[in-house]
């Protein structure tokens, strides 16, 4: 009998079980869609020029790697909070914003889940059905019971709202509420303004916590415009939290920066709500890395850098759009019928596509198009080069 012979092996991840399958498969025509990752037009993950700009800055004047202090480094905090929140927000100048520097964003879910469950041990998560996948694990890993609200709606090829706002009516005061800020993931589907504006009224009214996950700023309509959400948060007087991914808006996935921003009642309450997140952080891991945030850092505080940022970012953005509507104009071309425009009604990288799991099974086994089971195909995945023999593929499937 060894220490781990009870040890059960743990599930594999879809997703990456998903990315071997693909490695594997010898089809030349296969096409990776089931990947949570914004590709070019050439089929290439993109290095940006105002990363390699700042890189090179910081290797003409090298610095010494000393630790970072617990929250990382200051000029990135602020610069998230500029993002987020708006430099000027009278949040941000009035000191009721405490800012971490996380390991990605998944970093920030992490601390806010460890932070909330000192706050609220009782307290239940409820996630977006369906969600990202790693929403329900990190938190019931934090030792949350996690639920869901209702989101999708499968029928109507939209949300179905009317059942979200009843389940969050019917909330217990204190529950924490996973939103995601824009660019939905898997569906693609974001709530409207007005509706953003029932579901801060329902928050407020039933005294339950709202946990932004902005993942994508940027890749919906604008960073301000992707941003605003946080305003309506901000107006209503709450106290909630945000966790910020620079993994897909700088591409710098493997560098792993992000951050948690949590929005308090006064000055001194976030003083204290700093000390505690610190404490989470130096007990998990000390400190942050330097290198990913400090190029987020320079870009985001150096104008000219940032400008550039704005311009790349707006490209990436503006292809997966070009992308929508090519996909629709394809599919359109080749004959199917029935109303499309959910394809090009969807925000961000993923795109649920309607397509069943025996139509997503045939798109891998007869073709080599593989997406997720669920029906999620990655539409930042897909080209010029790749979208004919895609939509062809989808037209023989359905
Ligand atoms: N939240 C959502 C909704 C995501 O899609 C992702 C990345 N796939 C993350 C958080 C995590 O981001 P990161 O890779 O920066 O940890």
């Amino acid at each position: 009998m060894s220490l781990f012979s009870a040890v059960e092996m743990a599930p594999r991840d879809p997703i990456l079980g998903l990315n071997e399958q693909f490695g594997a498969d010898t089809n030349p025509a296969k096409v990776n869609l089931g990947v949570g990752v914004y590709y070019d037009d050439n089929g290439k993950l993109p290095l940006l020029k105002c990363v390699i700009e700042a890189e090179r800055q910081m290797f003409e004047a090298p610095k010494a790697r000393g630790y970072l202090p617990i929250d990382g480094i200051a000029a990135y905090d602020k610069a998230v909070q500029g993002l987020v929140f708006g430099a000027d927000s009278a949040v941000v100048t009035g000191g009721r914003v405490a800012t971490v520097q996380a390991i990605g964003g998944t970093g920030g879910l992490k601390i806010g889940a460890d932070f909330l469950k000192k706050v609220n041990p009782n307290a239940t998560v409820l996630i977006s059905d369906p969600s990202w996948e790693n929403h329900r694990a990190l938190f019931t890993n934090a030792g949350f019971t996690v639920g869901t609200y209702p989101y999708y709606d499968a029928e109507n090829k939209g949300i179905n709202f009317a059942g979200m706002i009843d389940a969050l009516r019917a909330a217990d005061a204190g529950t924490v509420l996973v939103l995601h800020a824009c660019c939905h993931n898997p569906t693609g589907y974001d709530i409207t303004d007005a509706q953003w504006d029932e579901v801060v009224a329902v928050i407020k009214e039933r005294n339950l916590v709202a946990f932004l996950d902005m993942a994508y700023q940027g890749f919906g309509e604008g960073i301000a415009e992707d941003g605003a959400v946080i305003q309506k948060f901000v107006a209503a007087g709450l106290d909630f939290f945000v966790s910020t991914s620079f993994s897909k808006s700088f591409s710098l996935y493997g560098e792993r920066v992000g951050g948690l921003s949590v929005v308090c009642a006064s000055k001194e309450e976030c003083a204290r709500v700093l000390s505690q997140l610190k404490i989470t952080i130096r007990t998990n891991y000390s400190n942050p890395p330097t290198h990913g945030a400090q190029v987020v850092a320079t870009v985001l505080n150096t104008p000219a850098l940032r400008a550039m940022w704005e311009e790349e970012l707006a490209g990436m953005r503006v292809r997966i759009k070009q992308m929508r509507v090519l996909l629709v104009d394809k599919l359109t071309a080749a004959g199917v019928k029935g109303d499309l425009s959910f394809i090009t009604r969807q925000k961000g990288m993923f795109s649920y596509s309607g397509l069943n799991k025996d139509q997503m099974v045939r798109l891998r086994g007869e073709f080599g198009v593989y997406g997720v089971d669920s029906g999620r195909i990655c539409v930042a995945a897909l080209n010029t080069k790749n979208i004919d023999y895609v939509a062809d593929a989808i037209v023989k499937v359905m």
